[in-house]
């Protein structure tokens, strides 16, 4: 490969880029290609005065980046947090455009945000911040040209806010132009546990392909959110037994199986939505560390990223890991567990389930026809499943990891869509 590389000081943003060069050159990708897949297409600042609750004006600024749109509309959310900034939406941004590309969905890749910290401000302030920021991108976001959705801090009343803004200017109702809208307004039902339902499934197909028996098998889930309460619910509902759980208050650890439609509900019913005060017949409670120091079948980490680092990896000793979370194992981590013969699923596999859900709300909205739940999850899993095992066979025939494997086969598929497109002129 001739090309200069292009650097950044922003860590994610050089992460991101070293391992889009690794994998190209691997690939043997020509430069042109290269060349065009390391930029964004498309990135904008916008600034947002904001009228405060005080009187008093304050400019806020944001930002969308479009990274690829080869395959389709830019997909990717936007989030409120103090450290957003241009080269962290364009990492991530770029992520979308591989993890989409990787998922099969029609969709490049983008990402957006606004740098503030949404504790500070109340909801109306929210909702100006978010009306404003609208109506900055409407130029660049539409059905068929970037679709965002939640991140980081924003949820179902932005992306409604959002949606309505652009539809008041536009004068018509747009509702594909964001997913993650709630379903009183156009969002889908299973949405909600999309992502956890993709996390079973590549964990099901892992033990399958390792001629491990789903029923029994003992899994350990790190984070009892969205993502890990649902992964831990779909995974006891196969017969798995899920032997540890965990949340910010501590490790559960239960070597005969969780009870995890109690621990559901208990969560569901405490006020903070958390574990704490969780107990059953043989529960030893550990802490946050330990439990994914226990002997199991699989831990998927669900939580928070670098949860699994060159500290605690040496210690694990799960047979396997699917990371539910985003970026849950770090790079020095990643080559530890490669040492000791652990197999990673990696995030935008594992769940992936959230962005083709998010296709589903899309294609609902563009043919103003509901599915029920069933035919939401009827549908993801054969998705899931295909997926899994594209990446799982170009390991095995290549013989690579499978986090490289996944980045291989989804950088192929976008290269092979700018290429046949061809340049502009
Ligand atoms: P969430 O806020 O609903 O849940 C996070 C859980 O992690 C909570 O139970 C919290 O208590 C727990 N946690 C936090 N710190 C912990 C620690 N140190 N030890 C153990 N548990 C801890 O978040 P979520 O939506 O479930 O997202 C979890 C991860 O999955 C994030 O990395 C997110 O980016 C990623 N993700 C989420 C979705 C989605 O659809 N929700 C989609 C793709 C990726």
């Amino acid at each position: 490969m001739s090309v200069v590389k292009r650097t950044s000081k922003n860590v994610l943003l050089d992460t991101a880029l070293e391992n889009f060069y690794g994998a190209a050159e691997e690939m043997g990708l020509e430069d042109g290609l290269v060349e065009i897949l390391s930029r964004p297409e498309r990135a904008i600042c916008v600034s947002l005065p904001i009228a405060m609750d005080d009187g008093s004006i304050r400019v806020f600024e944001g930002y969308r980046v479009q990274h690829s749109t080869a395959l389709g509309p830019a997909k990717g959310g936007f989030r409120y947090h103090p450290d957003v900034n241009l080269e962290e939406c364009e990492a991530l941004g770029s992520l979308m455009t591989w993890k989409c590309s990787l998922s099969g969905i029609p969709y490049g890749g983008g990402k957006g945000g606004i740098a503030c910290d949404p504790l500070e401000l109340s909801m109306s302030e929210k909702e100006r911040l978010t009306r404003t920021f609208a109506a900055r991108v409407a130029p660049i976001v539409g059905e068929w040209e970037d679709v965002p959705a939640p991140d980081v801090n924003t949820g179902a009343q932005e992306m409604v806010w959002f949606m309505d803004t652009i539809s008041k200017m536009r004068g018509k109702f747009e509702p594909g132009v964001v997913t993650g809208k709630p379903i009183s307004i156009w969002g889908s039902k299973g949405r909600t546990a999309a992502t956890g339902l993709g996390v079973s499934a590549c964990i099901k197909e892992l033990l399958v392909a390792q001629n491990i028996p789903v029923k029994g098998a003992r899994i350990i889930i790190q984070g009892f959110g969205n993502v890990g309460s649902y992964a831990a619910k779909f995974m006891s509902e196969a017969g798995a037994k899920i032997v540890g759980i965990s949340d910010v208050t501590g490790g559960y650890h239960a070597p005969d199986g969780i009870d995890v439609k109690r621990a559901f509900d208990h969560v569901t019913n405490h006020p903070k939505k958390m574990l704490e005060g969780f107990s059953q017949p043989g529960l030893k409670q550990l802490s946050g560390e330990e439990i994914l120091e226990v002997e199991a079948d699989v831990l998927a980490p669900c939580a928070l990223e670098g949860a699994v680092n060159a500290k605690n990896a040496g210690k694990i000793k799960a047979k396997y890991i699917v990371e539910g979370a985003n970026g849950p194992v770090t790079p020095e981590a990643d080559e530890i567990l490669s040492s000791m013969g652990i197999v990673i699923v990696p995030d935008f596999l594992a769940n992936s389930g959230g962005v083709i859900g998010s296709y589903f709300e899309w294609v609902q909205n563009l043919g103003g026809y509901f599915w029920t739940e069933d035919e939401y999850n009827n549908r993801l899993m054969p998705i899931m499943t295909d997926n899994f095992h594209r990446v799982w066979n170009y390991s095995k025939t290549h013989g690579v990891k499978m986090r490289r494997a996944a980045f291989l086969v989804a950088i192929k598929r976008v290269a092979d869509a700018v290429k046949i497109r061809g340049t502009f002129l």
